[in-house]
């Protein structure tokens, strides 16, 4: 018998440490439907897969059908395409190595992969943001708690020997600079992150005795740096332009390297972005490789922040074959 259904819809999953979220979405990347459950009221990630098999099939037989999925893109944190494993993931619930793509493909009966925030972040942006129709170009994730970045070249996502290239956020920008939590010194998301700015904040404070509304402050957001600079506070601006320094040093190394046509910098650490943009993009244009110069794009991501990694995984879910793999 020929087969010839075309099935036009994906699942798009994102697996946050606190929530997760599932979506079928269309062939355009429209959202169609979504649903979540608590990530980390399941310890045992056998419950999990469960419970969130329950929850795609239910969702997909209310929104065109079962039948209509034609496979399963998932992202979660310290995931490797490769392996279809999560492994040694700081904050989730479970430890160790686990096979949570193979996990939810026997449990559903679809092709399940797995890839990292910033590489499903890349395939979305190309599938259906600002890098449609580029083959070569950086995506850097800005988001709160790290930096991350994947690199496309030539068409394809580039994503190591082992799965885990571009790890932007632990590339030492001080030599013996600040503690990061992977056991080095002065790496980069210690500096460009809503704690690595916050510490950039309290140690001009310390360092001077300049007045600010910010040293009253107990519980310090980086809206309230916004909106102290706002008011002409110099530490806050101070912050901002050191800030924006060092993610320009930065991106100037790594678009010297991979002489991309854009970098896209997308996360919930964009929205500042505005604050940092004059001294970060002169900095790119002094550091960065000369031949290069007027011709890397540097643009922020015009896709939600929220749908950001649902739609990641979708796209990535279309790069699956509609049969199993990691079989
Ligand atoms: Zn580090």
């Amino acid at each position: 018998m020929i087969n010839d259904k075309i099935k036009s819809k994906v699942i798009g999953i994102n697996v946050d440490t606190t929530r997760t979220t599932i979506a079928v979405v269309d062939l355009r990347g429209n959202i169609v439907a979504q649903t979540s459950i608590p990530t980390k009221d399941y310890p045992n990630v056998n419950n999990f897969v469960e419970v969130l098999s329950e929850q795609v099939i239910t969702l997909a037989e209310n929104n065109g059908g079962y039948e209509n999925i034609r496979s399963v893109g998932m992202c979660a944190p310290s995931a490797n395409y490769l392996t279809g494993c999560i492994e040694n993931a700081a904050n989730m619930p479970w430890k160790g190595v686990v096979p949570i793509a193979a996990m939810l493909r026997d449990s559903i009966g679809l092709a399940v992969a797995l890839g990292n925030d910033a590489h499903v972040t890349a395939l979305g942006e190309r599938a259906y943001g600002v890098a449609h129709g580029m083959d070569n170009f950086i995506v850097v994730t800005l988001v709160g708690s790290g930096l991350g970045s994947c690199v496309f070249s030539n068409g394809l996502a580039h994503l190591g020997c082992d799965g885990f290239a571009g790890e932007f956020g632990h590339t030492c920008i001080e030599d013996g600079g600040r503690q990061c939590s992977c056991g080095r010194k002065g790496c980069l998301e210690e500096y460009v992150s809503t704690r690595g700015i916050l510490q950039t904040v309290r140690e001009l404070l310390e360092a001077n005795n300049a007045p600010s509304k910010m040293r009253q402050k107990t519980d310090l957001t980086l809206d309230d740096i916004a909106e102290c600079a706002d008011e002409g506070d110099a530490i806050a601006i101070e912050a901002w332009r050191r800030s924006g320094e060092i993610l320009g040093i930065a991106l100037a190394n790594y678009a010297s390297i991979i002489n991309p046509e854009a970098i896209i910098l997308t996360g919930e650490l964009t929205m500042y972005c505005k604050r940092m943009w004059a001294v970060m993009e002169e900095t790119f244009m002094r550091e960065v490789f000369g031949n290069i110069r007027d011709k890397v794009k540097i643009v922020i991501s015009t896709i939600d922040d929220h749908e950001r990694n649902v739609l990641g995984a979708s796209a990535l879910a279309w790069k699956v074959k509609e049969y199993s793999l990691f079989k």
